[in-house]
């Protein structure tokens, strides 16, 4: 089993390693479900509609061993039990009022999107709790975790259907009317509407083909139509051209007034806007703040401020331009 085992992990290595490479060709906003392993208590209750308050509670988390996934089924998984895969997070602590921004930062592999999957229950923690509107997620009832949290990450979710029907998977019932305030506030609207065929447009692979900047403002006006009263964000890192840039942040701003969000953070002028920074290393949060309490504290947010963010807005105010004579 040992020997099976080996060639396994080298195989399912190779798998994360193709869909990384997959997702960073596609680095797209979307608005994802919930996960549809994820099972829900008997006694569940309902998240009261538009809670917004997001706590963690002292959280560790470790990813399943392919042991406890996969090869769970197998009479002799003994041999795999010291498979178990180190701990992600350790003790992760927060609290997310109503309304608020909290930007998530840190280097790459500290934990970020391991903390925001935790949320929308892509995978439960291992200790501690995650609790939305003061209820602990696996206590929740799916529908009420799924009208209350938005998810948007940079993975492209755009169905070979058409407009209308990737709409719907936010709001099934959504009117044409509500679709095109979506669209508008999405600043996507004039877009959609100068094609042959509208909202009926087929898009996807073998479809329309929408540009990385005008798939995010798709994927934002699901938001927008679903209206939850919490969003998840991962900022994309992909360079878009300055006009989808300043395009997308007006949409972003419109989907995240008054709503709780939790954003990994890509931009500075996110940061620079949020209520709190939370840098995360190695599954612990190092150092919380304001960007400039945290830049004058001259700690791993300062160096992660002059690595990647100082250059990462072309918004933002401090970025001069290079005027080459
Ligand atoms: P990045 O900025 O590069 O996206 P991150 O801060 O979001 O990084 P995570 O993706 O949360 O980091 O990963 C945290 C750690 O968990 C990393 O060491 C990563 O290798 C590990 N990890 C992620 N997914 C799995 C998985 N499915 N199984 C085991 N370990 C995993």
């Amino acid at each position: 089993l040992t020997r099976l085992y080996g060639p396994l992990t080298a195989l399912s290595n190779v798998r994360v390693d193709v869909m990384s490479a997959l997702v960073s060709f596609d680095r797209v906003f979307e608005v994802l479900d919930l996960e549809p392993g994820i099972e829900e208590k008997p006694d569940a209750v309902a998240i009261p509609a538009g809670a917004g308050r997001l706590e963690f509670r002292d959280v560790h988390f470790r990813y399943p061993s392919a042991a406890e996934v996969s090869l769970a089924t197998l009479e002799d998984v003994t041999a795999l039990d010291r498979t178990e895969n180190a701990p992600v997070l350790r003790g992760v602590d927060f609290t997310v009022e109503p309304g608020q921004m909290v930007a998530l930062v840190g280097p790459s592999g500290a934990g970020k999107s391991t903390t925001s999957m935790l949320v929308s229950r892509v995978y439960d923690v291992t200790e501690g709790a995650v609790r939305v509107g003061g209820i602990d997620v696996r206590d929740a009832t799916l529908d009420s975790l799924r009208d209350t949290i938005g998810v948007v990450t940079q993975d492209s979710h755009l169905f070979h259907e058409t407009i209308r029907e990737n709409l719907r998977y936010a709001r099934p019932g959504a009117t044409e009317e509500q679709m095109w305030e979506a669209l508008h506030g999405a600043q996507v609207a004039a877009l959609v509407r100068a094609l042959p065929d509208g909202l009926d447009t087929v898009v996807g692979e073998r479809g329309y083909r929408f540009s990385g900047g005008e798939k995010q403002r798709l994927a934002i006006a699901r938001l927008l139509l679903k209206q939850p009263s919490i969003v998840i964000l991962d900022e994309a890192t992909a360079h878009l051209d300055s006009e989808s840039e300043a395009a997308v942040q007006r949409a972003l701003s419109a989907a995240l007034t008054g709503r709780t969000a939790l954003v990994i953070a890509h931009r500075l002028s996110t940061v620079r806007e949020a209520d709190l920074i939370l840098v995360l290393d190695d599954g612990r949060i190092v150092e919380r703040g304001n960007h400039t309490d945290l830049v004058a504290a001259g700690g791993l947010y300062a160096e992660l401020y002059r690595t990647q963010f100082a250059d990462s807005s072309p918004l933002a105010p401090e970025v001069e331009p290079v005027i080459i004579p």
